[in-house]
């Protein structure tokens, strides 16, 4: 059984097929540029071949054509037509209140999707056009939607609700959503499997640190509280986004500089953040060379982002009145042990304990606590395409 993975933004659209059986990427792709001029299209396949070339892909549909192109084309394919192909998994951003978990897309559910696209105007609508061009193409294979926010769904009322006036909740349903949802609950999964312990029995505190970043707070499996809010813009400090801050400062720099709500939006999305504060990246790569080379802003901007993932995990060990395991994913989460190191090493008191040499150690899933803390300390790399896929193929059975 294959299962293709789609993750449709609004320039360009990122695919996967996977055999499901095997569990194997049969092929990976990025059509890039879409609607725009130089587009191209590049795909990388399980046996080594590589593809890149120029198309021109004025729509979304046009994208999902040269996937077809890609997957099934002589030199470069991987299977011999798209009927080999079981089902679609969409990765949507935003399901809004309605959605707890993935679903089969009929005319109803797309009907959803379009009213909640007002709640992720960035991504929802190039995710709708995604499946729509799937639709044109495929119009025999079922559709499956997998929601960031599904997993999130469990939080109570008094954790996702904001404290202003009830009628806007009503009105524009402004909550807390959380994302990354996809994420958190594959890693969550794994890392049960991993400590050998049911899911329902565990107090973790997931994080995915990559250029946005959030953290759950999962209590027997279900999320109690993320540090993503209504847009991905709450919570930590990340890449380019400022993460929390006190809300009378958006008035007051709109006032003080004179800047309308789209140049607000943008120095809070693009310009804050890691960037904002260092002025060297955004990426945390770029960070550590410049603290190395004796960088003050960088080191702050480090120190910032460590500080929050520790007040974060101290919380919602907290809230949960607990805490079994901390989990580690996506890019820096997997890859930086400055980071995991840095943000944890104050956190002893509740029995969290990083292993130095674990620590600095490269691999797959693996425990990088000392011995005796009594909070294991994982690090699960994140597979968010099959995750999607997983649960694509859950709804067919
Ligand atoms: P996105 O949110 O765009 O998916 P990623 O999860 O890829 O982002 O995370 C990007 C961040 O992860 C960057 O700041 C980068 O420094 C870090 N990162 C990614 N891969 C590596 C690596 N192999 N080694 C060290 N850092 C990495």
């Amino acid at each position: 059984m294959d299962i293709l993975v789609i993750n449709a933004g609004s320039s360009s659209l990122k695919y996967q097929l996977i055999d499901m059986k095997k569990d194997v990427v049969l092929a990976k792709g990025l059509c890039d540029r879409i609607g725009l001029a130089g587009a191209i299209v590049k795909q990388s396949t399980h046996d080594g071949r590589e593809t890149v070339r120029t198309a021109s892909m004025m729509r979304h549909s046009d994208a999902i054509a040269e996937l077809v192109k890609e997957l099934t084309g002589e030199a470069c394919g991987v299977i011999a037509s798209m009927d080999e192909i079981s089902a679609v998994g969409h990765r949507v951003v935003h399901g809004g209140e309605k959605f707890f978990k993935s679903v089969i897309i009929d005319e109803e559910v797309m009907k959803i999707l379009e009213e909640c696209a007002e709640l992720a105007p960035i991504h929802n609508p190039p995710n709708i056009t995604g499946i729509r061009a799937c639709q044109e193409i495929m119009p025999g294979t079922k559709q499956v939607a997998v929601f960031d926010t599904a997993f999130h769904q469990t939080m109570p009322n008094y954790v996702c609700m904001y404290a202003l006036p009830y009628e806007y909740y009503l009105k524009y349903k402004m909550r807390k959503y959380g994302f990354h949802g996809t994420s958190h609950k594959y890693v969550a999964e794994r890392a049960a499997m991993f400590l050998g312990k049911p899911l329902e029995t565990l107090k973790m505190v997931t994080c995915h640190l990559g250029n946005g970043s959030s953290l759950a707070a999962i209590n027997g499996g279900k999320v109690l509280d993320t540090s993503m809010g209504f847009t991905p813009l709450d919570g930590l400090a990340m890449g380019t986004r400022c993460g929390t801050i006190d809300p009378a400062v958006v008035t007051f720099l709109m006032r003080k500089e004179g800047i309308d709500t789209e140049q607000m939006d943008a120095i809070m999305n693009k310009q804050s953040g890691m960037l904002g504060i260092s002025g060297v990246s955004s990426d945390f790569r770029d960070l550590e060379v410049a603290l190395n080379a004796g960088n003050e802003r960088a080191k702050l901007a480090l120190s910032i982002f460590n500080y929050q993932v520790c007040k974060f995990i101290g919380a919602y060990a907290a809230a949960m009145n607990g805490l079994d395991a901390v989990i580690f994913t996506a890019g820096i989460g997997e890859n930086n042990p400055f980071v995991r190191y840095e943000s944890t090493k104050g956190l002893d008191f509740m029995g969290v304990a990083v292993d130095p040499v674990k620590n600095a150690l490269r691999g797959g899933e693996r425990d990088i606590s000392t011995d005796g803390a009594r909070v294991r300390t994982l690090v699960i790399p994140t597979n968010e395409e099959l995750a999607i896929a997983r649960e694509t193929r859950k709804l067919l059975d």
